[in-house]
């Protein structure tokens, strides 16, 4: 059985034999499909070392020259777009097309980073003083890592390595260990492309490996995508080490529909917003937040209709809709989920557990779940479940959705259906959440905008990519500078500009 290593130099370190490894699956079919590597101490210390190493002819070659580096990086990911996108959906589970709609979402990040020249551009202002002239820019940090969840294992590698290292650092990918494969195809193009050895490295592995990334002091800055409790974990760790850090966490988006939306046209949005990927998108909608009593009952009808005709499938099935969970472990806990929602006496009307086809017994599937009349007490809706249950709560008014999404603790993402403009500004305006779509259910931000949540969805200061990146990926240095003759002798007072 193959079993992924580390990528260090634009090498793949072999595997020594005693090394720990973790098993990947093939989730669409239940079984152990590879291994995977776990990294040491010591092979922190060796992609830690590669990448200080690289760093000073890195950070010191022009910004055009390594944007060129990108352009042949897009051309190369192109051009085996559809190798990259079975690797995705086989060790992940989402089926093909929805592999490849991650591989341009993030293409669109790599598309942004080629304009390196022109976002690095700093500020000169002529004369601010007599013969004295300032001017700023941004520099590099140096060693940067990136830790990247199982949901989205080439997309969200690629919200970070690119700017990071158009903007001059040197990079350690410490991707998923559940689906692994894709940071490695993504390697070999770099080098292909032209990227110099120890640019950028992958390091495969769990806490061990992450937890020695984030108390090294030759990593200069860590940016996370996962879950909230362990982004938390390397906000504060991070941060006592000395790293400046980006981390974003978990989410629980609400999608609020107002009595004037197109019932049918809503509907259509929710089902691919809630379902699509099995419901295991950061941007998922996993709430939906019913306004008023004229609209609740056939919305909620249409969609129970609906669900019952969604189609399961693997992930090489051209014609399935969702594809199965990532691990057994995983679906376990949204079993859990459903089991407490009907606990606290939440009304199941689509119940997902029901609807696996018996040739599809051996994957890790789970059908779509919808439940109704749930209350903002119940663990279904405080909780994120991560999986294909959608939650729907009934309010009166839009001040009370307002008032129900403001006071969720996460608040990554957010959407309003409507026909009324007034109504759709006002709550763009109020609402305390990140990422907001009007008449648009997953509001991902375009790459030239920056991505991020608020509350407990990011941690640190900076969203990901667009502008945010750029910042979060250089700090300031400015000059002021005089070339004058000598005059005068030394001057104690305060310096100002005369
Ligand atoms: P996860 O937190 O389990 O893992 C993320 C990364 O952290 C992995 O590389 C993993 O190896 C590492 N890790 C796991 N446990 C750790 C620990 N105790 N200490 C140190 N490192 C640890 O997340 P996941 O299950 O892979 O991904 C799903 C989660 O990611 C969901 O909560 C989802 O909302 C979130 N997510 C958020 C965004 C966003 O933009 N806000 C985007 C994608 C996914």
């Amino acid at each position: 059985m193959q079993t992924y290593g580390h990528w260090i130099n634009n090498t793949l370190v072999p595997v020594a034999s005693m090394a720990r490894v973790g098993d990947v699956f093939d989730p669409s079919r239940g079984v152990v499909a590879r291994q995977v590597v776990m990294a040491s101490p010591a092979d922190v210390e060796l992609a830690v070392a590669a990448a200080r190493v690289a760093w000073p002819a890195w950070s010191d070659t022009p910004p055009l020259r390594r944007a060129r580096i990108f352009f042949r990086f897009k051309e190369l990911v192109e051009r085996h777009r559809a190798s990259l996108a079975a690797v995705i959906a086989a060790e992940h589970g989402k089926t093909l097309s929805d592999a490849d709609g991650e591989i341009t979402r993030g293409l669109e990040v790599v598309e942004f980073a080629c304009g390196a020249p022109n976002l690095l551009k700093g500020e000169m202002a002529d004369s601010v003083g007599t013969g004295v002239d300032a001017y700023s820019w941004r520099q590099p940090l140096g060693v940067v890592a990136g830790i990247t969840p199982f949901n989205f294992p080439a997309m969200v590698p690629m919200w970070m390595f690119p700017l990071a290292l158009v903007c001059g650092n040197t990079f350690i990918l410490k991707p998923s260990e559940r689906d692994p494969g894709a940071a490695l195809l993504l390697a070999q193009w770099l080098a292909e492309a032209g990227l110099p050895r120890g640019c950028f490295n992958v390091l495969q592995g769990d806490k061990l490996a992450v937890d020695g990334l984030l108390v090294h002091q030759d990593v200069a800055a860590v940016s996370f995508v996962g879950s909230t409790i362990v982004a938390e974990h390397v906000q504060r760790l991070g941060v006592a080490h000395g790293k400046r850090v980006q981390a974003l966490g978990g989410a629980k988006n609400h999608l609020v529909v107002l009595p004037d939306a197109d019932v049918e046209a809503t509907i259509d949005a929710l089902l691919g917003a809630a379902y699509g990927s099995a419901g295991e998108r950061c941007m998922a909608i996993s709430v939906v937040v019913l306004v008023g009593d004229t609209l609740a009952d056939p919305m909620v009808n249409g969609l129970t209709d609906k669900l019952h005709a969604l189609r399961l499938g693997r992930s090489n099935d051209a014609a399935a809709e969702m594809g199965p969970l990532v691990t057994a472990a995983h679906r376990q806990r949204v079993l859990e989920f459903i089991e407490s929602g009907l606990q606290e006496g939440a009304r199941l009307l689509v119940d997902g557990r029901n609807a696996v086809p018996v040739e599809l017994a051996d994957g890790f599937f789970l059908g779509a779940s919808l439940f109704d009349r749930v209350t903002s007490a119940m663990r279904i809706y405080q909780e994120e479940i991560f999986g294909p249950v959608l939650v729907v709560v009934r309010v009166k008014d839009i001040d009370s959705a307002l008032r129900l999404v403001n006071a969720h603790p996460y608040a990554n993402g957010t959407a309003i259906f409507t026909r009324d403009g007034g109504a759709a500004r006002e709550f763009a305006r109020r609402v305390e959440v990140g990422m907001v779509g009007i008449n648009v259910a997953i509001p991902v931000p375009m790459a030239f905008f920056s991505f991020g949540g608020w509350r407990r969805s990011l941690f640190g200061d900076h969203a990901v990519h667009g502008a945010e990146g750029v910042r979060f990926y250089t700090r300031l240095k400015t000059v002021t500078q005089r070339w004058p003759e000598r005059t005068g002798g030394a001057d104690f007072s305060m310096p100002t500009m005369k």
